[in-house]
């Protein structure tokens, strides 16, 4: 091959040239995955102060037919960049809707929570709002149980249409939570201005809770900004006790990490309810 000069010369790099075809397969393994039947969703229970479950969280995983089972970490921003986030959101919120409808039928599941999370580019779909209340409508499925999560970036690119949307299917009972929280801008004045159910404070600012005064700090003040908003607050990355009493001392009313429960495959979770004490 014929070396030039300046820029082009990186075309001519192995290693360059490895990523590139390695990012080419992931995309081409993950436009496989929906036909192929190859998403799953994990749940991760969620559990009150009392430490009753009262709801669960969403997780992707992608099973790969060479490489196992895929955490979202692996794909989800390549499914981000080659738009096939669309699809797969659009199946992760058929499929929570259609769990959620599985549920009513079920004395012990049937109040459960199911938070979902939404990417930028599926939210910024015109449509999403009629997505998601097509997906509720076709399953049955109560919308105060379904809680959509939106990290404080994508609400604050477009704040007008976020809000327009929000109310939408706020009006339909759907809740709202600002995923990892505290990461962002965190300005007090769009918060006010949107129509949220609870803040969900990021495994950060959780993981040095107790050790770190700054991170104690900022957990303090979430908290305490969340009470005068009249906004729920769950924890994620609970993994200590420690964690979990400095919460609680400082009125965290919702727990969720490795402390109480790992993200397990939904027929575990549905297994694990049946067995708990009610
Ligand atoms: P996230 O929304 O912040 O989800 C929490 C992540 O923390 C999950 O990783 C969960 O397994 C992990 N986790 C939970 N408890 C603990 C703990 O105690 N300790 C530690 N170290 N980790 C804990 P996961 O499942 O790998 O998901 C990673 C990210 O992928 C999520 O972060 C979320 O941003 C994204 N994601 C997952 N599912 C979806 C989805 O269906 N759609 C979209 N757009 N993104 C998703
Ligand atoms: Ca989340
Ligand atoms: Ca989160
Ligand atoms: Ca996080």
């Amino acid at each position: 091959a014929k070396v030039q000069r300046g820029n082009t010369v990186r075309l001519f790099d192995p290693s360059m040239q490895a990523a590139v075809s390695a990012r080419a397969r992931l995309v081409a393994d993950l436009k496989e995955a929906l036909p192929q039947d190859q998403l799953r969703l994990y749940l991760q229970p969620q559990f009150n102060a009392e430490g009753q479950v009262v709801g669960a969280e969403a997780l992707l995983r992608w099973q790969h037919p060479g490489r196992g089972l895929v955490a979202p970490g692996q794909f989800i921003a390549v499914a981000e960049e080659s738009e096939l986030i669309v699809p797969i959101g659009r199946w992760v919120l058929a499929t929570a809707c259609e769990m959620l409808g599985r549920w009513q039928e079920q004395p012990h599941l049937r109040d459960v929570c199911l938070s979902v999370n939404v990417s930028a580019r599926q939210f910024r779909q015109p449509d999403f709002a009629a997505q998601v209340a097509q997906c509720l409508d076709d399953a049955g499925a109560r919308p105060h149980l379904l809680e959509l999560e939106l990290t404080e970036s994508l609400v604050l690119e477009n704040v007008v249409e976020s809000i327009a949307k929000m109310h939408q299917l706020r009006t339909r009972g759907v809740r709202f939570a600002v995923d990892d929280f505290g990461t962002g801008y965190s300005s007090l004045a769009y918060l006010t201005r949107l129509p949220l159910h609870r803040l969900k404070i990021d495994r950060s600012f959780v993981l040095h809770l107790g050790e770190r005064s700054s991170d104690d700090v900022v957990v303090q003040t979430i908290l305490g900004m969340a009470r005068n908003l009249e906004l729920d607050v769950i924890a994620e990355g609970v993994e200590t006790q420690q964690q979990r009493d400095f919460l609680g001392a400082h009125g965290c009313s919702t727990y969720q990490g490795y402390l109480f429960a790992r993200p397990m495959p939904v027929e575990q979770f549905e297994e694990w309810m049946r067995a708990r004490p009610a």
